[in-house]
């Protein structure tokens, strides 16, 4: 029996379910899994995590579909990516199999917080690892506590889908050249804060960080990726400073399976001109389309909406991956696990 949860106004939040999962590295291995119904994490006051932010996290969703059955969206490209992260703070990498069974178990523990097919909502999966060795001392940690929860968020876009109008501001950096943005690590977030809250107080849903280093090129969206759509082709920044959002990967992917072309590449910001559409993309929205560009240094806006409506192709993108996340279209790529 499904818990008794209006679906369909549930924000992206926390929302308490039954259980989650954890593991302790301690003593050079991994442990056994814990199945837990705590909300919360004993850990010593001076955890590396605390003081040093040796946290790295992941997004991932399980969808109810139309046929009935669970699915996880991409789980293995998440678990790599986890490892990428780990190996860039010096954590301990966790291994595919331990961070799969863990997903997996706890969507299946969770099963009546997995929103019904064709509420718009879904299971949102929230895997974690924190260093957990008491430092005082900057050094990496020994012991490691990784973490799976999961909460039932609503559709992204309440009102239905449309665009939404985001800025640009250079006196603020979301991360550094050579530094961590390309691993999903809490203190990018942390770094984010100020110049997100400054945006949404002047009415945009999020700043687009232009590279930290020549402040030129166009980086990435608040927490999501940016893509383009110019003469018919997909174009996205390629820096060593974005995340490699998995959303952006699915939708090159469905790009070049509709013939486009997909450029991965420096994007100035005077191409903004020229473009038909652009989103932002990753796991909470698919695609939030974008309406207006504002630079706010040079006071120039860039329209990217003609019309108001969110683009053909963007439209066509969403409704192609929600199509194959709820088993409505074929599943070409190897994407999607199934939860028996
Ligand atoms: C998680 C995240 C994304 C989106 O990645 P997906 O795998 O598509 O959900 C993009 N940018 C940042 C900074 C992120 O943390």
């Amino acid at each position: 029996m499904n818990a008794d949860i209006e679906w369909g106004s549930l924000p992206f939040g926390y929302y308490p379910t039954d259980y989650n999962l954890r593991c302790t590295f301690r003593d050079g291995k991994w442990g056994e899994i814990e199945v837990s119904q705590s909300e919360t994490l004993n850990i010593h006051m001076a955890a590396t995590s605390l003081h040093y932010s040796q946290e790295i996290f992941e997004g991932l969703k399980a969808f109810r579909g139309v046929d009935g059955k669970i699915r996880i969206f991409r789980m293995r490209d998440n678990a790599k990516r986890m490892q990428d992260s780990a190996r860039g703070l010096l954590m301990e990498p966790i291994p595919t199999e331990l961070f799969e069974e863990m997903c997996v178990r706890a969507v299946k523990l969770n099963e009546r917080f997995i929103p019904p097919y064709g509420s718009g909502a879904s299971l949102y999966i929230r895997p974690l690892e924190i260093g957990i060795s008491p430092r005082i001392g900057v050094k990496r940690a020994d012991e490691y506590l990784f973490v799976v929860l999961v909460t039932p968020v609503g559709p992204y876009f309440k009102g239905g889908f449309q665009n939404t109008n985001i800025c640009i501001m250079r006196e603020y950096d979301r991360v550094a050249p050579q530094g961590t943005g390309r691993w999903k690590v809490g203190g990018n977030y942390a770094a984010s804060l100020a110049a997100s809250h400054k945006a949404h107080e002047m009415g945009y849903s999020a700043v687009l960080f232009l590279d930290p280093k020549e402040k030129k090129y166009l980086d990435e969206c608040g927490p999501a990726n940016f893509y383009a759509i110019k003469d018919g082709k997909y174009i996205t920044p390629k820096s060593d400073s974005i995340l490699p959002s998995i959303t952006n990967m699915s939708l090159m992917q469905l790009a070049r399976d509709m013939g486009m072309e997909v450029e991965q590449r420096h994007i100035t910001v005077d191409e903004l001109e020229s473009v038909s559409e652009a989103a932002a993309c990753g796991t909470a929205a698919v695609c939030s389309p974008i309406g207006r560009i504002d630079d706010l240094n040079t006071g120039k806006k860039y329209q990217i909406s003609k019309d108001g409506k969110p683009g053909p192709i963007t439209t066509e993108f969403v409704r192609k991956l929600e199509g194959i996340r709820q088993g409505e279209l074929p599943d070409t790529h190897g994407w999607i696990t199934f939860v028996e």
